[in-house]
């Protein structure tokens, strides 16, 4: 990669600002994240030897409130990468209308490599080492990549330790009975499937013969796979890290889950189960599900996936990003060249954050909601969204990406704005 991640990720900001009349101080803000945390986290491991991880937390913008973003587990997590991360969730949040700004934490760690002893070790160590950092009104963490509710638990029961006191609210995405909210563990996947489900009508799609490939089998690729399979959508083709399956009359989604779920062998707490073995089908690489031909591509894994190497193969007609940032700059200019349209990950996945929004206010109110309760204002959320950046890109004639930095940037511009822009001191 020739320019770092953060550099490619401001590209967005950039093109966005073209559109917006947003006072000079906001942008100057923008710029650069308002802290960023590097520590080592020291971890006795089960031989006995000490392993020294590196872990990140980085708050962007806290303009509008808080900061709130997920802590990855992953071999590649640098400061970059979670910089990055960071910022797309200070828009992503603005989408959203949350009163959140953006945050992102990680560890360069594969988890997989780990006992859960170790893994448990890990995560408390790293709250030892940031917990100055984070706070119920200050940086509210939650899962992202390979981290998920037994990790929040911990870690969150970590925090209390050092607090003193039961403190649910510092952490979203928890078990149920640490806090945890009905809907956090489907809510991306659900988010995904009602920004899909407001878009497809306007391109006259009928669900039976619309073809989806989903690239990413995990927690929320499954769980966007699934329900378009229920809805009557042909989802043909899905893969996660080891590659992928393929069937042109539509796959079986249901059982595809239950197969992963029945195989899964926790060395750590990670499933060990891949959907390569499912034998009935095609098997594919995860280039080749990038490139099938159907109607609508899901890229559900990591940031860079469609790059300028890969564009010209694309032949889907509508992408949905439910991975963070799977497409490039490069790529998007390639795409759009194509015809084909990329409806962003800051719209499309906000769903996870939003219910950990919701997550934080039943935590802070005590008063907990009912799935079919949460589920209805995700929805309501996701589908009001949606249509005002629809609007956005119908009127300015700009891609949903574009349309929904626009509809972010003018909510935190106004937000910087209240404090006193240098028109009104220099009135004075
Ligand atoms: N990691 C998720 C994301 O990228 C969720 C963040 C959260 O719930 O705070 O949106």
């Amino acid at each position: 990669m020739s320019e770092s991640l953060f550099a490619e990720a401001r590209q967005r900001l950039d093109l966005a600002l073209k559109h917006v009349k947003i006072s000079e101080d906001a942008v100057e803000q923008l710029k650069y994240p308002k802290a960023s945390l590097q520590v080592s986290v020291p971890v006795r491991m089960d031989d006995g030897s000490l392993q020294v991880f590196q872990g990140y937390r980085v708050r962007y913008d806290n303009t509008r409130g808080p900061t709130k973003g997920g802590i990855r587990y992953h071999p590649n997590v640098s400061m970059d990468e979670v910089q990055s991360l960071a910022f797309w969730m200070t828009f992503k949040c603005a989408v959203l209308d949350l009163p959140f700004g953006g945050a992102k934490g990680g560890i360069t760690i594969d988890p997989k490599q780990l006992s859960k002893f170790e893994l448990e070790r890990l995560s408390r160590g790293y709250i030892d080492a940031i917990a100055d950092f984070i706070g119920p009104d200050v940086d509210i963490p939650a899962p992202d990549v390979q981290t998920n509710q037994i990790i929040m638990g911990w870690m969150m029961d970590q925090y209390s330790i050092i607090q003193r006191k039961i403190t649910p609210a510092v952490i979203t995405g928890k078990p149920l009975t640490m806090g945890g909210s009905t809907g956090r563990e489907t809510a991306t996947g659900m988010g995904a499937y009602f920004a899909i489900e407001t878009i497809m009508p306007k391109f006259q799609a009928v669900r039976e013969s619309t073809t989806v490939a989903v690239q990413g089998f995990g927690n929320v690729g499954a769980v966007v796979a699934d329900l378009l399979c229920q809805a009557g959508y042909r989802v043909v083709a899905v893969s996660d890290s080891k590659g992928g399956i393929y069937a042109k009359q539509g796959l079986d989604i249901p059982s595809i889950r239950s197969y992963k779920n029945s195989t899964r062998d926790f060395r750590a707490v990670y499933c060990e189960g891949t959907v390569c073995n499912i034998v009935e089908h095609e098997i594919i690489t995860n280039e080749q599900l990038l490139a099938l031909d159907v109607d609508i591509l899901i890229p559900g894994a990591l940031e860079n996936q469609i790059t300028e190497n890969n564009a010209h193969n694309i032949r889907a007609k509508y992408i949905f990003e439910i991975a963070n940032g799977p497409v490039t700059p490069a790529a998007d200019r390639i795409l759009e060249d194509k015809g084909i349209r990329v409806f962003p990950d800051i719209l499309v996945n906000a769903g996870g954050v939003t219910v950990s929004y919701f997550e934080w206010v039943q935590n802070r109110s005590g008063l907990y909601w009912s799935l079919d309760e949460v589920n209805s204002r995700l929805k309501h959320k996701m589908v009001e969204e949606t249509e005002r950046i629809w609007a956005i890109a119908e009127r300015e004639s700009i891609s949903m990406r574009t349309a929904a930095y626009v509809h972010a940037l003018n909510r935190i511009g106004e937000a910087i704005d209240a404090k006193g822009t240098r028109d009104y001191y220099i009135s004075q």
